[in-house]
């Protein structure tokens, strides 16, 4: 089956090999395509162990899980990627529905390498959750 972040390449040579720890995401951008099939795919797990640990008090685990389940992930669309040593930013639209109606989440995410790892730091939302 066809990896959810919009790659084109199968699951299991995509962010499946991240997910299952085979490997790790090497650029900001792909731990960014990674993180967004880990909520398509209920990988739970997976986005904590990518959330830097600074940041982890912040994340809601219930209500990620809830949303995770009721939302139909349609599409990732990456509109900028940039790194600078350790730091990457991330402005991504990511589209979705719920109940039949559907949603674009549009964020600016930043991210941390340390130790050759790259984790989400935080996410500014651009917009609402809404059509
Ligand atoms: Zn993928």
């Amino acid at each position: 089956m066809k990896c959810p972040c919009g790659s084109d390449k199968n699951y299991s040579v995509c962010c499946g090999v991240y997910h299952s720890g085979e490997a790790l995401a090497p650029t900001a951008e792909a731990l960014m395509r990674s993180r967004y099939a880990a909520f398509a795919k209920n990988q739970m797990q997976y986005l904590r162990d990518t959330t830097d640990p600074q940041t982890l008090d912040l994340i809601d685990d219930e209500a990620n899980k809830e949303w995770a389940e009721r939302a139909k992930f349609l599409k990732l669309e990456i509109l900028n990627a940039e790194e600078k040593g350790t730091k990457g930013l991330v402005e991504f639209k990511a589209f979705y529905s719920i109940d039949d109606e559907d949603y674009v989440h549009h964020e600016v995410s930043t991210f941390r390498k340390q130790a050759g790892e790259w984790f989400f730091k935080s996410g500014k939302i651009k917009g609402e959750k809404t059509k």
